[in-house]
């Protein structure tokens, strides 16, 4: 059997240095491995490196440590013999009203109907009066969908589909966008394999392909805005996820030269009015196609989503989407409402 995940991975990603929220970790950590000693998961593994790995995901989110216990003793009321009781009594009232939340929310299921399925999203999200709760059931499905793979065969369908027709419309409507992009494309080769390869097939080689222009380009960029005197900022690349690709391709006639946005260039700033000026910059440097300048800055998208977005021609001949933001917007698209959890 493989061996356990020491809790100093999940006390890595707090935080906070507070001794005492440390100490809440290791406890809750302890507390979960003896009630779940002798569980393994379908990987071999034993189960609380389950509860280990979300415990260090809702931490790396920017979940506190209540939260975070909460993740490593989510399991206990359901699979083990702790008692309801036992588990308010050794952590208290928030934490264990985190993970009943969590307990009660397990049966969620997919059904097939469309209208079935509003209804469930509905009971979902009404279900959880702490977001926290939310978040945690959230994460423990992605870490499940991390290691679906090793799930018999004919449970793996069900678990994706209800991930793509139940989970990720909850992480759109709370802004969620790195956890939207994993679900999504864990849950996509299960649910549509044909598609999947499809797309597989057609992108395989741009990213490789491309790869030098694209990091000459951000190269020169950079260069351009530190000539301009914009100081603090910094550049990433991101692709498109397969499905939001798969969704684009559909309303595209499957047509990559009609897809804008699958390679794009973020630029992070410290002000909004640096955004503007760094859209400036970049419109100077490259041609920008028609048509293709976004401000979703002064109109968010409806989930809360900001940024500039504009498409230009590189002298590479990449069409690459530029996105432009600063800190906070960039924190907010990645982790939407997690980043604003009051505690
Ligand atoms: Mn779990």
């Amino acid at each position: 059997m493989a061996e356990s995940i020491k809790v100093d991975k999940i006390l890595e990603k707090l935080s906070t240095t507070n001794s005492a929220d440390k100490e809440l970790v290791i406890r809750a950590f302890e507390f979960a491995k003896k009630a779940h000693e002798g569980q393994v998961r379908y990987s071999g593994e034993p189960y609380v490196n389950h509860l280990a790995h979300v415990a260090r995901m809702l931490a790396e989110i920017g979940m506190e440590a209540h939260t975070v216990a909460a993740g490593l003793l989510h399991d206990t009321i359901e699979d083990t013999n702790v008692t309801s009781e036992e588990l308010q009594k050794e952590f208290g009232d928030e934490i264990f009203f985190l993970v009943q939340g969590v307990t009660k929310l397990g049966s969620v299921r997919y059904y097939g109907s469309d209208r079935h399925n509003e209804s469930l999203r509905k009971l979902f999200v009404a279900t959880s009066q702490d977001i926290r709760v939310l978040i945690i059931k959230l994460i423990d499905r992605l870490h499940n969908m991390q290691t679906l793979q090793y799930v018999p065969k004919e449970k793996q369908l069900r678990i994706a589909r209800e991930t793509l027709e139940i989970y990720v419309p909850v992480t759109h409507r709370l802004g969620m966008g790195r956890i939207r992009k994993e679900l999504e494309d864990l849950a996509f080769p299960y649910v549509y394999p044909d598609e999947y390869t499809k797309v597989f097939n057609l992108t395989r080689h741009i990213i490789k392909k491309s790869e030098e222009d694209l990091e000459k380009s951000r190269k020169s960029l950079q260069k351009k805005l530190a000539e301009s005197g914009i100081l603090n900022f910094h550049t990433s690349f991101r692709s498109k996820g397969t499905y939001s690709l798969y969704q684009k391709l559909k309303r595209r006639e499957w047509d990559m030269d009609k897809v804008y946005d699958f390679l794009a260039i973020r630029i992070v700033v410290s002000s909004i009015e640096e955004c503007y000026r760094v859209l400036g910059i970049v419109h100077e440097h490259w041609r920008p196609l028609p048509k293709r300048v976004k401000d979703y800055i002064a109109f968010p998208k409806p989930n809360g989503y900001q940024s500039l977005h504009t498409t230009v021609i590189t002298p590479h001949r990449n069409i690459l989407e530029i996105q432009i933001r600063t800190e906070a917007m960039h924190r907010d698209a990645e982790y939407g409402i997690a980043s604003h959890v009051m505690y």
